[in-house]
């Protein structure tokens, strides 16, 4: 491809509307342009990468015995009304009426409309099990568009749905496409972990989150250092043994604390340590009034408590109910006397402290030498808190990082639930009809090229994986005008394009220093360098990646570039 009538316009300063770096670099790439909020074109070379990212889906999908098709994005309202969705999806449907005041809907998703494909097109067991994708354009009214590409209104997902005779065949077809997940984002040269992505109602295996783990995004993820394991922060259990300490057990004593509210405050007033700190958070849980308990350093999990209790809802006490339960005002709550109709449950940390700090139940009062068994006792001990750095790993291997997410693959098991719903009965070997069992797995694939940018880049640019690299190589005469240059550049064009080389080639009458800047902003994997020494047939090739330059003899160049990109 020559450059000179290419369009790839590249800005030299940051725009001020974009705040991650993909987008930065994306418009400053020329990859994409903007028509609407969460609304881009790709420009050529953005396209080349997006449709390698694509390949790369298409082949891993195809390995796994996939099969590509493809559907609409009209949809008609009858089958969302059919599922029961129309309703339950909300704002971020986009839905329209056509000339003849009929409603429809521009596809989110697509199970509605391959569920019923398959429930009209296969009938017997002896199809199944099957699983089906596409790659195509998806619709949603986001609330918040925003980081470019990452979260658009518009954007390509590869979506794919299993179906299968029994919930034994759904593992299978899952297990198949968390493996080629696995293999499509290593390709992409991805630092990324599947998350398990809830662990509630769900029964917690049924899906995973593909996260790759980057400084933006907007899950915190815990994962450990020397494991594959990784899970949101919001329900990653904590796996740790507490030691107590022998000192001897004081007499409890009341003192005196004004205004100190925080165990940061507390700690620092009455010379403790955060570790001998109870902190005491009082909790509405489907109305019943319970009063939680965890150690100073650590922080209070209300997602923990909802599954302790198997609860539809829990909140934070107001201070009327602060009041009301306990006669007291938040920053100086504890667990000693209490009423007993308020429940008492605390984490397996505090049942280790000696002689602890905790709030006395009356304003600016607090309780030293509180020991747990002698001074109040729990209804259970039990995992209430947030995981943190530096805690061991809980499947025992390594020690706990976090990192920020962006979800770049989904893999969800939908049992029954849309074939129950729209019909989509098959009959097993023994003739009795029964629903088909599905799975469906979504990739961002528009979202994996900004993913891929957040992890591959440098101070001037962006650094290509060769997997996804939109050319392999960028050929640059520093100067156009002269001819010796320009011959040599061009036959090189010719002879590594012929070997079916994927070349951009510098053909602008451009001063150098513009010409290297937008090489590095594109991030092309090696730049060939035609300068002076074109005469001599000598050339430069630089590694984008390294920044290593050398000299090569044009017939030395051949070689090098097999090395490199193959
Ligand atoms: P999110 O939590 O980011 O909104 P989701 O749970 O709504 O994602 P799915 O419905 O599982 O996403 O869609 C499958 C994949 O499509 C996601 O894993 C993500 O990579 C991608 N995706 C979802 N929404 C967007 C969007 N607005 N823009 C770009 N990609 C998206
Ligand atoms: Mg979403």
């Amino acid at each position: 491809m020559r450059q000179n009538t290419y369009l790839a316009p590249t800005l030299r300063d940051v725009p001020n509307d974009a705040e991650v770096i993909s987008h930065q670099l994306m418009l400053r790439a020329g990859l994409i342009r903007q028509s609407a909020s969460g609304v881009y074109s790709f420009l050529p070379l953005g396209l080349k990468v997006l449709q390698k990212v694509e390949n790369i889906v298409r082949d891993e999908m195809n390995r796994a015995g996939a099969q590509e098709m493809f559907m609409p994005s009209i949809q008609p309202a009858e089958l969302w009304q059919e599922s029961g969705r129309w309703d339950a999806y909300g704002p971020e449907l986009m839905r329209f009426k056509d000339r003849h005041d009929r409603e429809f809907a521009l596809g989110p998703t697509h199970e509605e409309v391959i569920t019923t494909i398959v429930r009209d097109d296969v009938s017997s067991y002896k199809k199944l099990p099957m699983t089906l994708y596409q790659i195509q354009t998806k619709f949603r009214d986001e609330r918040r568009p925003r980081f470019g590409i990452l979260r658009g209104r518009e954007f390509l997902m590869k979506d794919a749905y299993s179906f299968d005779r029994d919930f034994e065949g759904l593992d299978e077809s899952y297990q198949k496409m968390y493996d080629a997940y696995t293999k499509i984002f290593t390709r992409f040269d991805l630092n990324f972990r599947a998350v398990v992505a809830d662990s509630g109602a769900m029964g917690g295996k049924d899906t995973h989150e593909f996260m790759v783990l980057s400084n933006i995004g907007e899950d915190t993820i815990a994962y450990s250092d020397s494991s594959d394991f990784a899970a949101n922060i919001e329900i990653a259990p904590v796996n740790v043994t507490y030691e107590q300490s022998n000192e001897p057990k004081l007499e409890r004593e009341t003192v005196e604390t004004p205004g100190k509210k925080s165990i940061e405050d507390v700690s620092k007033f009455l010379n403790v340590n955060h570790k001998t700190c109870i902190k005491s958070m009082l909790f509405i849980v489907d109305e019943k009034p319970v009063l939680v308990l965890v150690r100073g350093d650590h922080e209070v999990n209300d997602i923990k408590i909802k599954h302790y209790f198997e609860a539809e809802m829990v909140e934070l006490a107001t201070e009327d109910e602060t009041t009301k339960w306990l006669n007291s005002e938040t920053g100086f709550l504890g667990p000693v006397g209490l009423d007993q109709q308020v429940t008492l449950i605390a984490d397996y940390a505090v049942e280790m402290i000696v002689n602890g700090v905790c709030g006395a139940n009356e304003i600016d009062k607090h309780l030293k030498n509180v020991n747990p068994g002698r001074d109040f006792d729990v209804s259970a001990y039990t995992d209430l808190r947030n995981i943190q750095e530096g805690d061991p790993s809980p499947d025992g291997k390594g020690i706990i990082k976090f990192k920020e997410g962006i979800e770049v693959g989904h893999v969800f098991k939908l049992g029954t639930k849309y074939s129950e719903a729209l019909g989509a009965t098959f009959l097993n070997d023994q003739g009795k009809a029964k629903p088909m069992v599905m799975g469906s797995y979504g990739i961002g694939v528009s979202r994996t090229v900004a993913a891929i940018i957040e992890e591959h880049h440098d101070e001037n640019g962006i650094v290509w994986p060769l997997s996804v690299a939109p050319f392999q190589l960028h050929l640059i005469p520093v100067n156009i005008k002269q001819d010796d240059q320009r011959e040599l550049a061009e036959k090189l064009y010719k002879q590594l394009t012929d070997k079916r080389y994927d070349v951009l080639l510098d053909d602008r009458a451009e001063r150098p220093g513009v010409k290297f800047k937008d090489a590095d902003l594109f991030g092309i994997p090696l730049r060939i360098t035609i300068g002076k020494k074109a005469n001599e047939g000598i050339v430069e090739v630089k590694v984008r990646k390294t920044g290593e330059m050398i000299e090569v003899k044009i017939d030395e160049l051949q070689h090098i570039i097999e090395n490199y990109v193959g």
